[in-house]
């Protein structure tokens, strides 16, 4: 070895620090979650939504937290793989159904339950030679118009799908569009209701808006409740109700630090863009998180952040790797400081992603599921 790769070779055995930025998921509070699923849809079994990597969250991190939910949904036949890989023998469900014939196979192999919301679809399971028959998930476009069949047409799509071999069971699921708004699901859950009355079968309609707002309603939680967001403790209908109002907690922290400090004249301004400018004199304090982080662009002038656990507002344009924070509330925060851009701070203060989206002018799905790659995530309380 020549001396110059030894040098090298030594400098490997100590790692690169890395930036002061992590994402902390809680096992807690997804355990406690799922228990407020529990308590507001009692007689339902549990369908634990974990599409888009467990909303950022890795499904690999929230399943030990979640394995006491009936099942896993999900998007991508990769999660199912996932799923089985770590041990899940429950029931599995695809929530948009096959993307193409030879995904058939995978779905027989790992007894995968997934969705049928076209004739596209159910002519593939016509022509496929399955191992095992399978069980579906036949969808009712019931006034959303993005997936499944109009009312007038699903008694005939049950027929043919009931005609088939590969089918041995058949279940039916709508999903609502304004379970979150002052609309509701009346107008669905009647159209629903109506179109599926004396068809045999389990019936899955509630997402988490509905759960938590028309869970109580007659006819609403039916056999299976599909909880997503809810389970990593953002409220569905922010800022109608926020995440505490619910009673929900916040699976996902992300926290950082502060890495420089600047001491602002009156005039001065902040950022690309100078979008702040200072009317007295002030400290700022220069965080490591940026939008390539997952932390949103968008989010303006007076976002809430948390310093040391007190409350503060970022201020200026976020960066791709800095943004910046008023030090005002928190004389005594410097360099090093802990800045908890969403979730739980230490001493005990929390922010809920839901505000932090609001002010970014989106929803804490967004937020979750954007956490960016080069963020390292541990989980906390297993
Ligand atoms: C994502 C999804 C859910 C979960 O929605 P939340 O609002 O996160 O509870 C339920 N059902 C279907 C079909 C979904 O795609």
């Amino acid at each position: 070895m020549r001396p110059r790769r030894a040098a090298f070779a030594r400098l490997a055995a100590h790692p690169a620090m890395p930036r002061p930025i992590q994402a902390t998921i809680h096992a807690r509070a997804l355990q406690h979650n799922l228990e407020r699923v529990r308590e507001s849809a009692p007689d339902a079994r549990v369908w634990a939504v974990v599409k888009a990597n467990a909303y950022g969250h890795g499904i690999e991190r929230v399943f030990d937290a979640l394995r006491g939910a009936d099942g896993f949904a999900f998007i991508d036949l990769a999660e199912g793989q996932r799923l089985r890989a770590l041990g899940w023998r429950g029931p599995l469900l695809l929530l948009e159904g096959v993307f193409e014939p030879r995904d058939l196979e995978l779905c027989s192999r790992l007894n995968i339950w997934h969705a049928v919301h076209c004739d596209a679809q159910i002519d593939w399971l016509g022509q496929h030679k399955t191992h095992a028959p399978h069980r579906v998930f036949l969808k009712m476009n019931s006034g959303m118009n993005r997936l499944g069949f109009p009312p007038e047409r699903y008694r005939a799509a049950w027929a043919r799908l009931d005609a088939l071999p590969q089918v041995d069971e058949i279940s039916l699921m709508t999903h609502f569009s304004d379970a979150d708004t002052a609309r509701g699901i009346a107008h669905q859950l009647a159209v629903f209701t109506e179109a599926t009355r004396d068809l045999p079968g389990e019936r899955s309609v509630c997402n988490s808006a509905a759960i938590l707002r028309h869970g109580h309603e007659d006819g609403a939680r039916l056999d299976w409740v599909r909880a997503g967001v809810m389970l990593y403790g953002a409220s569905p209908d922010h800022p109608g109700h926020s995440a505490s109002d619910w009673r929900l907690q916040p699976a996902m922290t992300l926290s950082s630090r502060i890495l420089g400090v600047q001491q602002l004249r009156a005039g001065d301004t902040v950022g690309y863009g100078s979008r702040f400018t200072a009317d007295a004199a002030m400290r700022i304090g220069i965080v490591a998180c940026g939008y390539a982080d997952g932390y949103p662009r968008h989010c303006g002038t007076g976002t809430p952040v948390l310093v040391d656990g007190v409350r503060t507002r970022t201020l200026g344009r976020v960066s791709m790797d800095m943004l910046c924070v008023d030090l005002t509330p928190v004389p005594q925060a410097g360099i090093g400081s802990a800045v908890t851009l969403w979730g739980r701070a230490a001493n005990g203060q929390w922010l809920s992603i839901d505000e932090v989206a609001q002010a970014g002018g989106t929803i804490g799905y967004e937020l979750m599921c954007a956490l960016a790659q080069r963020v390292p995530v541990v989980v906390d309380g297993q």
